[in-house]
């Protein structure tokens, strides 16, 4: 059974006592993470070290980054690598967020440098993908989400695209409260498993998680989460509020 992830995305927010007390308070909530299932948190690079104490020794709960950069070290003033990362024990990166994409200008060439980097020192990334509103509109919503895994995932070996996690996430649904329809979900999700089953096979592409993100949030989760191709969720918003958070991880099937 492939993995059904929740995995919060706090993007620049909070300080780190906020950062804190929201961690303790997520779990302090009761909710259960069965073994197929994992809860992930993307905080900012300040609160890694923090983050990574409290949940130390919990079972199925992992930290990431929410980016990392394509050189193992050296002169790159303000950047994080790999190397970095691994010494202090993250497992996770999520990589190509839109807002990466868009403001830092985040290419589909360049993530494919930052997924190889990161499988060179076993970190998983999570690979975000999704189409602007001007695109879902002219109804090129798959073209472009699949140039995209292709351009970035498609040099990767069987064994390694098994390590990846993809996020699917219509850029018109973040952080607007407008969340694509299940069946828009579904739909997008089936496309992009029929995307890499073309290219690695049924079975490796039955086997990697395909998360939705787009104002996910408690009261909608669970109906989401239920679509056959759709394994959980990167949430933003809903992600910072402990009680909703909560019942997202416990939306997971
Ligand atoms: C995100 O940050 O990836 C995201 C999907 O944000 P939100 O849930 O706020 O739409």
């Amino acid at each position: 059974m492939r993995k059904k992830i929740a995995a919060a995305n706090w993007k620049m927010n909070l300080t780190l006592q906020q950062g804190e007390k929201l961690l303790d308070d997520i779990i302090a909530l009761p909710h259960t993470l069965k073994k197929h299932q994992e809860a992930v948190f993307a905080v900012p690079f300040p609160y890694l070290a923090m983050s990574q104490q409290k949940v130390a020794g919990k079972e199925h709960v992992f930290i990431a980054a929410q980016n990392v950069y394509t050189k193992k070290s050296g002169a790159y003033t303000g950047e994080t690598s790999v190397e970095m990362l691994q010494s202090i024990g993250i497992q996770v990166v999520v990589l190509g967020h839109s807002e990466r994409r868009e403001y830092f200008n985040e290419s589909n060439q360049f993530l494919a440098d930052k997924v190889n980097i990161c499988l060179e020192y076993n970190i998983t990334p999570i690979f975000c993908c999704g189409e602007a509103l001007n695109i879902r509109e002219a109804n090129g919503q798959n073209e472009f989400v699949g140039t995209q895994i292709k351009e970035s995932l498609f040099h990767l070996t069987s064994d390694q695209i098994l390590k990846v996690v993809i996020a699917y996430e219509p850029i018109w649904a973040i952080g607007t409260g407008k969340t694509a329809s299940s069946d828009q979900a579904q739909e997008i999700h089936a496309y992009i498993r029929s995307v890499l089953a073309e290219k690695y096979g049924t079975a490796i592409a039955n086997e990697i998680s395909i998360l939705y993100g787009g104002s996910v949030k408690g009261s909608n989760a669970k109906e989401l989460f239920a679509q056959p191709d759709v394994d959980g969720g990167l949430v933003g918003g809903a992600s910072l509020n402990a009680q909703e958070f909560v019942t997202i991880i416990n939306s997971l099937p």
